[in-house]
């Protein structure tokens, strides 16, 4: 029998490393954890730390208390650290689980040090889509997409020629909104934005599904992942969240993937891949009837979409400026700051009055990626 493959996960204390861990915990004999971060929750890292008995944990925020870890663990602070445990040296995968443009750099990292990385975070691709895809040829690195759509993409076209795909269409719920008025889009509380049908998520995420900004990232996103026009990335509603993407190959046939909304299907299957094992929760029920309706998405009832699809169609750094301004609204409306139709208008006043540049440097990304939050944060200030 082989080893288990060693696992970091950068992240550790949020939804899906929540789901990463049940993973773990259902195949001690395949992986074994043995890098953990949080920003954070200093608790919960040492507690996982304890019941993993991880060698290298980080917290990436200044500690508000005194931390007290297992001895077996070697704790370090600061962001920076976080680079150092996503290229560790004895590590053969590194999953990238925390949320925003913050998972940049240790991606990088990762994948300089030609690790097989599964990326859960969707924000590094959008920032810097060209410069990680360059630096994952360059390392001989693998990125296994954990996003759920994008894996769903990823299993269906295993073994297919990249010339054979036509489009790929992902699948969006419609978020807690699909159904309300228009008009009283203005009113909407944190609190019923942060309630989604299905999905259970961060925070932030789950906003973006609400306001399906979270749909036009996973456009940018599934163009680098797997190489294709802004014309060949398809969006539609699909509320049940069964089917994850659709995959239509030029010959007209469309290969679908499916499962129940939860994000340890895909975290397993990212994980574990190439390989299959028991999964964690029951597959689907054909007993049953199921829902499988699909409908075209309202631009006008999801200002973000449009504003990520246009972004994602100049081909330069548009969609960075997209996502910084994105973060600072949607972390605006988490503090009350701003209202959810806000989120839109910040978006777009920050497009207007930012100047787009194409470059893979990453100096440039970071300082553009500086400059559009500053920008956004004027426009917050404005707003109030
Ligand atoms: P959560 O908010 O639940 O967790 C985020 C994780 O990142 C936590 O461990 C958090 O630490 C850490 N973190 C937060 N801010 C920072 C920071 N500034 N520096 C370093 N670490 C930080 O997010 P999710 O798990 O929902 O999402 C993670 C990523 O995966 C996102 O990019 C999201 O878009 C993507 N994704 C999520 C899905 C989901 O179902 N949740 C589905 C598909 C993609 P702490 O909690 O200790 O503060
Ligand atoms: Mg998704």
């Amino acid at each position: 029998m082989n080893s288990p493959k060693k696992l970091v996960l950068l992240g550790a204390t949020g939804s899906i490393g929540d789901s990463t861990l049940k993973v773990i915990r259902k195949h001690p004999d395949k992986i074994k954890l043995i890098g953990i971060s949080a920003h954070t929750q200093a608790e919960k890292l040492s507690s996982i730390a304890d019941e993993f008995q991880v060698p290298h944990a980080i917290l990436t925020s200044e500690p508000k208390v005194n931390l007290s870890f297992p001895s077996c663990t070697e704790l370090r602070t600061g962001l920076k650290s976080l680079e150092d445990l996503a290229c560790l040296g004895d590590a053969d995968i590194i999953v990238i689980a925390v949320v925003g443009t913050v998972g940049l750099l240790p991606t990088l990292a990762a994948l300089k040090s030609g690790k097989d990385v599964v990326l859960a975070n969707k924000e590094s691709l959008v920032v810097g889509g060209k410069l990680v895809t360059r630096t994952a040829e360059k390392y001989g690195a693998t990125i296994i997409p954990a996003d759920s759509e994008h894996n769903a993409v990823f299993q269906c076209i295993q073994n297919q020629p990249q010339r054979s795909i036509e489009s790929i269409i992902l699948t969006a719920s419609g978020g807690p909104f699909r159904n309300l008025p228009i008009n009283q889009l203005d009113q909407v509380t944190i609190k019923q934005a942060l309630c989604h049908p299905n999905w259970s998520m961060g925070k932030k995420i789950t906003v973006d599904s609400a306001t399906m900004a979270n749909k036009g990232l996973e456009l940018i996103e599934a163009r680098w992942l797997f190489d294709l026009k802004p014309e060949q990335l398809e969006v539609v509603i699909h509320p049940p969240s069964i089917v994850h993407a659709i995959v239509r190959f030029v010959d007209g046939c469309c290969l679908a993937q499916m499962t129940p909304p939860s994000m340890t299907f895909a975290m397993q299957n990212a994980i574990l891949f190439p390989e299959r094992h028991l999964g964690i929760e029951p597959s689907l029920d054909f007993s049953k009837s199921l829902d499988l309706s699909f409908s075209p998405p309202s631009l006008d009832r999801y200002p973000c979409l449009r504003l990520a699809k246009d972004a994602m169609e100049q081909d330069n750094s548009a969609p960075l400026v997209f996502n910084a301004a994105n973060e600072i609204a949607v972390d605006a409306f988490l503090r009350n700051r701003i209202g959810f139709l806000d989120i839109p208008r910040i978006i777009e006043d920050t497009l207007e009055k930012s100047d787009f540049i194409k470059t893979e440097s990453i100096e440039e990304l970071i300082s553009l990626d500086a400059e559009s939050r500053r920008i956004a944060s004027i426009e917050i200030d404005h707003i109030r």
